[in-house]
């Protein structure tokens, strides 16, 4: 074993040798993967080699159809097989509810390129002819699915990687991690230690116990898993040797079960409402290449409907239960990418597709270790995506919730209830008693809408509008003729200080920082000109002599932004950047009467003309000390009130109190995302998102390319002189009783014309190299963007895709924001878009100016 390697890889299961044979591949060839045992001495060895390329986030789903088609690339390179079988596969549906959600899927599948097709019960039933295709109401088929060899697909990576310079170290755990400080890791193993610049932890059931050698708790948690063999069945033989087909794969939903043919019979396995962790504190270091006891009453409830619903399968004969531990992280994807707060440690774990996801993952994070960024939007499985709040705890609860609801349908209204609450403000008590229906931002208690007194304060889970649209609207409308108020303390907060703090921030932001006492919008970019975050920015006065700036932005970003600020933060320690998360909590205040009602609790002059729109201060709000920003995102008048947790039920009651006069209400996070469509805002990780430049994302007016050089410059101006190919647009949709959620397609009367070639970015065009050092770019399915292919109905063509929207209350009009072809985004004709919301066309409308004050007015009155 060499004693130096630029990266080592932590464990040898399908996803290390993936990494492994990336980094090999980007060039890297000074690396080395150590495992434990033997390869596929984790969770690999047992899979059920299932494959499918479907995935609630259409960038994981592009990277899972990227890992399919890349074994064929592994099976020539390394002379072993995977045994791939591209059988297909179809989800049934068993109720209109869960049509609607194949009815979401197939929309989305359609601009990512997928060839998914919705299909009768007597359809799937001619691929797989066990079922009893009465249970069902319809089904979604995808050719993109099948099963493959997962001992031999782990080898093919392996040995693939070793041809191109990758050195494999078997039966030596790593028993420690240090690091120097200059950087270097001494990854000391039972055969000696290595000196790594990068360390990369792809330990699989492990992979907690790998965090914890470097002081961390990865939210991770492994659970028992089954899947049945049934002994060799007639029906099978007779049906492969009548069609020459192998019999395709199917996912029943309400069964929570994947069945599947297996040799000459048929694989069942179950995602079990009873399910149950596996090692839930520490896993055990001798555990090698054993199985658990299978627990047959644990799956009964699920296989009685499977049975049922698949009765051929019931008459075979059970050969062997199979019942394996593998991991998962609170959401069901995984864990990729730097950890926050260490240096070159790098996460690939939590993978609970190996087989589905692992090429994706090993190419994202090559990409991110060669070339400093993973090349495509990866946020859906960033490692940086949880908080401190994910505990071991707060996992197990999560895990096991995931787990049981694989396959149920999660509707875009429904909060999961698991390990609530976690974090609440000191407001939470007072916020039950208002009869506030909570939701979970980012760990934190978040009022979601206020239910009327005497009613249950819930939601009744829907596609459809729900019974929260009354009093949402009562909300938004009291709140823009009076006035309301709602916690904000869900939002990012954070303080740069320090000499050089405003060059600093210069350099990362796009927008000019603002003079002290005042409030800048900005977006932050990449590299590659592409969007990484959104902010606002007030310069508070100096303390100590030293330059003091405040900034807020979104709550899930926040380890993804730290991770960032503190790459760029100078090396001498000059600048220090805080994140507040809780101990920084707030309010806000908005509407007409706003400023009335804040003029009671302060002691000095908020007229318009002392305390002006986009100005901040801090001063004495209800005799508690608060920064005030006159700004809010419902876009009317309004002020965000900021606070120690200590002073916020004080500033809370002295708000209701001094409101009631004005017809003060309560509003929560749903009414202030309906006022902020109608103002035709953004958010992040919906219309703003590393896929999309500057100028694509309308941002024009943030971006000040002539001031400093900041980063990403370059790129922005060149994507302002090419002109941007594609515009972020607001419509107004007329919508039944359902408002689009996000990711259904955009169509454009487009008769013959051409509005250039419509394109659903995943990469962003990071230059990437060959081992020879050549550039390549866009020399696999999920670099290049999916073209929204060959959707032509007629006159009428696929041009886009919705970002969000919902129903826009105050204005009283369906809303959605979404990304078109830049020829189109300025024509306001009617009759020009439709918007499929569940399935059916609706007739939609730009809407260039916000419906409401698009001039601004009553925010800067
Ligand atoms: C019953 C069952 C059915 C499944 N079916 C499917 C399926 O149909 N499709 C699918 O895609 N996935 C399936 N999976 C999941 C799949 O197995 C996992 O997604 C995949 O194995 C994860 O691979 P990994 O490399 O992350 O982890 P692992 O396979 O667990 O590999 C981790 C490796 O790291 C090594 N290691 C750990 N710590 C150290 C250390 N300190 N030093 C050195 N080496 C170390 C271990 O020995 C191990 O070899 C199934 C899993 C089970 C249990």
């Amino acid at each position: 074993m060499k004693s130096h390697a630029k990266a080592v890889v932590i464990g040898g299961g399908v996803v290390g040798c993936s990494v492994l044979y990336h980094l090999a591949k980007s060039g890297w060839t000074d690396i080395m993967l150590i495992e434990r045992s033997e390869l596929t001495s984790g969770s690999s060895w047992h899979a059920a080699g299932g494959f499918h390329t479907l995935n609630g986030d259409p960038n994981v789903a592009k990277l899972q159809a990227y890992t399919v088609q890349l074994y064929k690339e592994i099976e020539e390179i390394s002379g072993q097989s995977c045994s791939l079988h591209l059988t297909g596969g179809v989800m049934m549906a068993d109720t209109p509810e869960r049509m609607d959600f194949l009815r979401l899927a197939h929309a989305k599948g359609r601009y990512l390129g997928m060839d998914t097709e919705l299909i009768t019960p007597s359809e799937a039933k001619a691929m797989f002819p066990l079922m009893d295709e009465t249970n069902f109401v319809g089904a979604m088929w995808d050719p993109v699915e099948g099963h493959l060899d997962p001992s031999g697909t782990t080898h093919a990576y392996a040995k693939a990687a070793r041809k191109l310079g990758a050195e494999i170290v078997l039966r030596n755990r790593v028993v420690e991690l240090t690091q120097e400080v200059d950087g270097t890791w001494n990854v000391v193993t039972e055969q000696g230690t290595v000196k790594a610049e990068h360390v990369v932890n792809c330990g699989g059931l492990w992979a907690r116990e790998i965090g914890r050698m470097v002081g961390i708790e990865l939210p991770v948690l492994a659970m028992e898993h089954m899947y049945l063999l049934t002994e060799p069945m007639p029906e099978v033989e007779e049906f492969n040797n009548s069609t020459g087909r192998e019999m395709i794969g199917v996912l029943d939903f309400k069964g929570e079960i994947y069945t599947r043919q297996e040799r000459n019979g048929i694989l069942l396995g179950t995602y079990e409402k009873a399910c149950k962790p596996w090692s839930p504190v520490s896993t055990p270091w001798d555990f090698g290449h054993e199985l658990l006891q299978p627990d047959i009453d644990r799956i009964a409830p699920s296989l009685e409907i499977g049975f049922k619903h698949f009765p051929g399968i019931e008459k075979a004969g059970i050969k062997q239960i199979i019942n394996g531990p593998f991991t998962f992280a609170l959401d069901g994807n995984p864990l990729v990418g730097p950890v926050q707060g260490l240096t070159n440690f790098w996460c690939a774990c939590a993978v609970m597709a190996g087989f589905s996801q692992g090429g994706g993952v090993g190419l994202a994070l090559s990409n991110w270790m060669v070339h400093g960024d993973p090349g495509f939007d990866v946020w859906g499985m960033d490692v940086a995506r949880f908080g401190e709040w994910a505990t071991l705890r707060y996992t197990n609860a999560k895990v096991r919730e995931n787990y049981s609801r694989r396959f149920s349908i999660r509707f875009p209204n429904e909060e999961l209830p698991a390990a609530r609450p976690a974090q609440t403000t000191p407001l939470y008590d007072t916020m039950i008693a208002n009869n506030a229906v909570m939701g979970d931002s980012w760990g934190l208690e978040t009022p979601l809408w206020f239910a009327p007194r005497g009613s249950e304060p819930k939601d009744v889970v829907s596609f459809h509008r729900s019974n929260d649209f009354g009093p949402i609207g009562e909300e938004v409308r009291a709140t823009r003729e009076k006035v309301g108020v709602t916690e904000i303390a869900n939002f990012a907060k954070y303080e740069v200080s320090g000499p050089g703090a405003e060059d600093f921030l210069n350099r990362l932001m796009t927008n000019r920082m603002p003079k002290t006492g005042r409030i800048v919008l900005t977006p932050m970019l990449n590299e590659f000109g592409r969007l990484i975050g959104d902010f606002t920015i007030a310069k508070a006065s100096p303390r100590g002599g030293e330059e003091r700036f405040m900034i807020w932005g979104s709550s899930a970003a926040q380890k993804y932004h730290m991770r960032w600020f503190e790459k760029h933060l100078p090396k001498d320690g000059s600048i220090r950047i805080h994140r507040f998360d809780q101990t920084l909590v707030g309010l806000s205040i908005a509407g007409p009467k706003s400023r009335d009602l804040l003029q009671k609790l302060v002691d000095v002059d908020i007229s318009t003309t002392a305390f002006r729109f986009m100005d901040f201060r801090e001063m004495a709000v209800g005799g508690a000390p608060c920064m005030v920003n006159r700004i809010t995102y419902t876009g009317d008048l309004g002020y965000e009130i900021w606070m120690a947790p200590a002073y916020q039920r004080l500033v809370y009651k002295a708000i209701k109190e001094a409101g009631e006069e004005f017809g003060l209400v309560d509003f929560g996070m749903r009414a202030l995302l309906s006022m902020r469509l109608e103002k035709n805002f953004p958010t992040w990780f919906r219309e703003l998102r590393p896929i999309y430049g500057p100028f694509e994302g309308s941002m024009d007016r943030f971006i000040k390319l002539e001031k400093n050089d900041f980063i990403g410059r370059e790129a922005a101006a060149k994507e302002q002189a090419e002109g941007p190919k594609l515009r972020r647009v607001s419509f107004i949709v007329d919508a039944a009783d359902a408002d689009v959620m996000g990711d259904e397609p955009i169509w454009a009367k487009v008769g013959g014309k051409d509005y250039g070639t419509v394109e659903k970015p995943h990469g962003y065009g990071a230059p990437r190299f060959d081992a020879g050092g050549k550039e390549v770019r866009g020399s696999n399915a999920a670099e290049g963007a999916s073209a929204v292919r060959g959707i032509v109905d007629g006159d009428w063509r696929v041009v886009g895709w919705v970002t969000s929207g919902g129903y826009a209350h105050y204005v009283e009009k369906s809303m959605a924001q979404g990304y078109v072809p830049a020829a189109l985004a300025e024509n306001e004709s009617a009759g020009l878009f439709e918007i499929e919301i569940l399935g059916h066309r609706r007739p939609a409308r730009v809407n260039v100016e916000p419906p409401f004050d698009p001039s601004g007015e009553k925010m800067r009155t």
